[in-house]
């Protein structure tokens, strides 16, 4: 009887093709796995898991992202983690991406998720049945065998950072020092003694310039706008995002945006005295930096604010401004990165008009079946990117198992375009935490307030005053995990307790 009844489970399983193994394309494997009838099949084309949390010495084929040697986590280990595997107690707030790739190797094996990940495999086109309902994935081995294979659903786990940008400047190709995308960036060493213009007004830009100041090349940072500085640690000894995300001050923008600009001046009070603004100030949601050396930096002179760059000259460069830099080494484009899935078909994602149309950021709504297709993580959210592509993981494996329902296509839609409004008259980023609220309200793991005052009073509270971390998404519902609750109440002890003598990495 148990025989026939797993020989039916084992028929009518759905089979998942997940691209991907990095942190995305993992959460997906934990959720397609948590789900009655899904079969997950994890492509990767490198021959290790973790994804851009591996540091490498050289970009590899078709990679966007990449690590520097130094990379600390901009998000505290609370904020960013996994919602059922919390960073170790030991772990410093914000972690060296050493220890991040060693948390998710532990993570794929506690959760024994290895096994699915086929490895050197590269996905290299997705296109539908005629249906529309199946799809056949082209794969290509190690040894650049192609073959074809069929699947139910597919999740698009490639990163949303897949092609570096580099802008167009009149003389740039005629320039003959060493020009370099930040993704090819690695060490300082390599720059000590030299002139290098770091361009841009992202957090690599920020940390590369500061990095490359303390190792000793003389560092200008050329920023086309103003940008805010946001320092790791705040005044109260707690890393920014721990006091910052709060579902109170989400609850307001304007509150939001005032107590952030706060944290922001506790070590810069005046940005424009640093040259870090333009002569209008500009949005904390427009362009901002978590940097906790910047300041340091400008103050003893090793890195000079630029303006944006007018043109290049074969050695020399020339600013909006009309400064003339001369005889320059090198430039590192901090320039960010284009969004995009290579492997599937453009008109699937964007309208007419360029934008994409993507339902909480996963399902392609112009699919004639978008819940049969899911981008995981492949938004740019301007808090965590974890949390963001765990629940999405979640609600499309949901999805994939008949347990939800999307609503139809008109309300999709309906929603896509009152956010493109929202994002237009608030001037701000989405996605971010309110998002992933979003979303688990619809797998009804969201707690409710009143319902928790009833049940639960210390984590009513917990939940309108401290901080927004993962685990509030574990505590009900499908996937609830019995540690989230003591995670919660202690995530403000937790993400600094190490710093007060807890046990280190080496003692343990
Ligand atoms: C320097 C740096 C610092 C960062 N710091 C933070 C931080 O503090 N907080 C934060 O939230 N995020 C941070 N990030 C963002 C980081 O990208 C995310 O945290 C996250 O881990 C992305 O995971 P992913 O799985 O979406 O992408 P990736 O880690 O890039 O994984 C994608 C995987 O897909 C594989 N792949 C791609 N295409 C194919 C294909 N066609 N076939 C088969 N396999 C394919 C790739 O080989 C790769 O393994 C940082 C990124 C960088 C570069």
């Amino acid at each position: 009887m148990q025989i026939r009844h797993t020989l039916i489970m084992m028929a009518a399983r759905k089979r998942v093709a997940i691209v991907g193994a990095g942190v995305a394309g993992l959460m997906s494997i934990k959720s397609c796995l948590e789900e009655d009838g899904l079969e997950p099949v994890c492509f990767e084309r490198h021959d290790k898991l973790g994804g851009v949390w591996n540091y490498e010495p050289t970009l590899r084929p078709g990679q966007g992202s990449a690590l520097y040697e130094s990379v600390v986590t901009n998000n505290s280990k609370e904020i960013l983690s996994f919602s059922d595997f919390p960073f170790p107690k030991e772990y410093p707030p914000f972690v060296s991406h050493r220890l991040v790739l060693r948390h998710i190797q532990n993570y794929a094996a506690h959760f024994n998720l290895e096994k699915h990940i086929r490895f050197n495999t590269n996905v290299i086109d997705v296109q539908r049945n005629n249906d529309g309902k199946y799809w056949k994935l082209q794969i290509k081995d190690k040894d650049d065998k192609l073959s074809t294979e069929e699947f139910d659903y597919v999740m698009i786990c490639t990163s949303v950072y897949n092609k570096a940008i580099i802008p167009s400047y009149p003389g740039l190709e005629n320039f003959s020092g060493t020009k370099i995308h930040a993704n090819e960036y690695r060490e300082a060493s390599t720059f000590k003694g030299k002139k290098v213009i770091v361009v841009g007004g992202s957090m690599s830009a920020g940390e590369i310039s500061s990095e490359l100041a303390r190792g000793g090349a003389e560092v200008y940072i050329s920023m086309r706008h103003g940008v805010w500085i946001i320092p790791r640690m705040c005044q109260d000894g707690l890393p920014f995002d721990i006091a910052l995300f709060r579902r109170t001050l989400f609850k307001s923008q304007s509150k939001l945006k005032e107590e952030i600009e706060k944290v922001c001046k506790t070590r810069m009070r005046d940005h424009q005295r640093f040259g870090l603004q333009s002569k209008e100030i500009y949005s904390i949601w427009k362009a901002f930096m978590i940097s906790d050396d910047m300041q340091d930096r400008l103050a003893q002179g090793q890195i000079k604010p630029m303006v944006d760059i007018k043109e290049f000259q074969k050695n020399d460069v020339i600013f909006q401004d009309g400064t003339t830099l001369e005889s320059v080494d090198a430039v590192i484009f901090a320039t960010g990165y284009g969004f995009g899935v290579p492997i599937i078909n453009d008109s699937w994602l964007y309208d007419e008009s360029g934008k994409a149309e993507v339902y909480k950021y996963v399902f392609p709504v112009r699919l004639e079946h978008p819940e049969r297709l899911a981008l995981i993580s492949i938004c740019s959210p301007y808090g965590p990117h974890w949390p963001i592509g765990e629940i999405q993981a979640r609600l499309a494996s949901r999805v994939f198992a008949g347990n939800i329902a999307l609503p139809d296509k008109a309300a999709m839609k309906r929603e896509i375009n009152q956010k493109r409004q929202y994002e237009k008259n608030k001037s701000c980023y989405v996605p971010g935490p309110p998002t992933v609220e979003e979303i688990a309200e619809m797998l009804g793991v969201k707690p409710s307030f009143w319902r928790l005052l009833l049940s639960d009073p210390k984590l009513a509270v917990a939940y309108e005053y401290g901080p927004m971390v993962p685990y509030w998404y574990r505590l009900q519902g499908p996937g609830a995990w019995p540690g989230a609750r003591d995670r919660i109440l202690n995530a403000v002890e937790n993400s600094t307790i190490c710093l007060k003598g807890y046990p280190s990495l080496e003692e343990k």
